[in-house]
């Protein structure tokens, strides 16, 4: 789970204004992906090798006098979900005010760690003076004064708000947390796909730039867990001229391809498997990804119990032996089985991921090889004497023999198709190896 530091306050404190120091050359990005606009500012910071996320909430109180509480309730309720430090801005030019006090009272209620950053303390008077006065909001905080215009006291407020952070180790904000690409072919439904899941799921927690505008990672929370989702379903609607539609996407799937781990391929139910569908897998598939097919649409199919089934079959059969991967019968417009779809997806994350110990290989697999060995070849016998895991991001094998170079694909065929038979691997591809021993 990345950090998140949520920034709150009233208006016209210097949220924006720390928020800019804190995320300093680091670019902030309010984008608008399916026409699903995001009212917070995000950006990326890192602190004493500790990353985190910012969120400048201010953004959300624009209203007029009266929808003000509800404006402050709608952000504190975002930090409430989101922060892992929440930053409270109180201004030392003009005081403690009554809507400092208000927004004190909400803050009271929530169980997060809270620091009161008494800001625009340029002198020192409001240093020593004025911000002191906010220890009388009776917030169980401390009163950090700083400046965001000239950047004194930020540093002792963040060496405070790193010591809250619960995971010391993460290097890098998205290290650990699965990066899934959405592919297919255009019009398969990939921005339906994504609209369907942002609109009932509006937990996106940050968003950050590609390498080009090409594409917008989301951070995405459901079922507790973290996922990053590639976009890049926006870009098409703006290429307008339309020759350069094949060859956007190709481009953009294949970005997008190399950044994730997982691949959730999206399939028209109504065209079935085309070749177009079975190049994007065989390049997913290729770069070792984990993959998902999701065949969209299944709405507009008129079926019975046993479509499903006999659909799913034929689809894998014409892909054998690239036809490991779950397959889901969906449609992002009836938002049917849309979820499951994610959820497999971080099954096959995890899978990716297994490591199985040498010796359980040795145990399971070496009686299997002894009873169906590879064939001799001009006399020779091949002999597989044990086998190991690489630790590899993708599931890779060796198997050490004797004659490595007699050992033909249909063989190999036969050796990961006990792996998965034992060891499952299901929507992602097992390379193996043999080394001469
Ligand atoms: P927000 O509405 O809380 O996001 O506040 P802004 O960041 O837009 O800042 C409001 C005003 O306060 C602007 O005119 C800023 O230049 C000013 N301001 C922000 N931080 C400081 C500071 O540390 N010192 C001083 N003197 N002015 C500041
Ligand atoms: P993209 O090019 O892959 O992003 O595809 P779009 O999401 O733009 O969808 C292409 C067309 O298919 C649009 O007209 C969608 O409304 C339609 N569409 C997408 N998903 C579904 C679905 O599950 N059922 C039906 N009936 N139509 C869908």
């Amino acid at each position: 789970m990345a950090n998140i530091v949520a920034i709150v306050g009233r208006p016209n404190v210097g949220k924006s204004t720390l928020f800019n120091r804190l995320i300093e050359e680091r670019v902030a990005i309010t984008d608008n992906v399916s026409g699903v606009t995001r009212d917070r500012h995000y950006g990326q910071s890192v602190w004493t090798e500790k990353y985190f996320t910012v969120i400048d909430t201010g953004g959300y109180v624009v209203g007029s006098e009266d929808t003000f509480e509800g404006a402050i309730r709608d952000q504190v309720a975002l930090a409430l979900d989101e922060a892992t430090v929440i930053l409270f801005v109180v201004d030392t030019i003009t005081g403690l005010t009554d809507l400092d006090k208000e927004f004190a009272n909400i803050l009271r209620r929530i169980d997060k760690p809270v620091l009161i950053v008494a800001n625009k303390a340029e002198t020192f008077e409001r240093q020593s003076l004025v911000a002191p006065e906010f220890y009388a909001l009776g917030l169980d905080a401390d009163v950090y004064p700083i400046s965001s215009t000239d950047g004194s006291g930020t540093g002792e407020l963040l060496d405070e708000v790193v010591k809250h952070f619960e995971d010391e180790g993460v290097e890098d904000p998205d290290a650990c947390i699965p990066k899934i690409a959405i592919l297919g072919r255009p019009n398969a439904g990939k921005s339906s796909f994504l609209n369907a899941l942002l609109g009932k799921d509006r937990s996106i927690v940050t968003d950050i730039a590609g390498t080009t505008r090409d594409s917008i990672d989301t951070h995405y929370k459901l079922f507790g867990k973290d996922f990053i989702l590639t976009d890049t379903a926006g870009i098409r609607k703006k290429a307008k001229v339309h020759e350069d539609i094949e060859f956007y996407s190709t481009i953009r799937s294949l970005k997008a391809l190399e950044n994730s781990e997982v691949c959730i391929i999206i399939l028209d139910a109504e065209r079935g498997l085309e070749a177009q569908d079975i190049h994007i897998i065989a390049q997913a598939h290729n770069a070792k990804k984990g993959i998902v097919l999701m065949i969209n649409k299944w709405d507009l199919i008129e079926k019975d119990s046993k479509t499903a089934d006999k659909m799913g079959k034929e689809i894998l059969e014409r892909l054998a032996p690239m036809n490991y991967m779950p397959v889901i019968f969906a449609s992002a417009l009836n938002k049917q089985r849309i979820f499951q779809v994610i959820e497999k997806a971080m099954e096959v994350y995890e899978m990716r991921q297994e490591k199985i110990s040498t010796s359980k290989l040795n145990a399971t697999l070496l009686p299997l090889i002894e009873r169906t060995p590879p064939p001799a070849i001009k006399g020779k016998y091949i002999k597989i004497k044990y086998i190991t895991q690489l630790p590899t991001p993708s599931p890779t094998f060796v198997f050490f023999c004797n004659l490595p170079q007699y050992i033909k694909e249909a063989y190999e065929r036969f050796l990961i198709n006990k792996i998965r038979e034992h060891f499952g691997f299901g929507g992602v591809a097992i390379t193996v190896f043999f080394r001469k021993k």
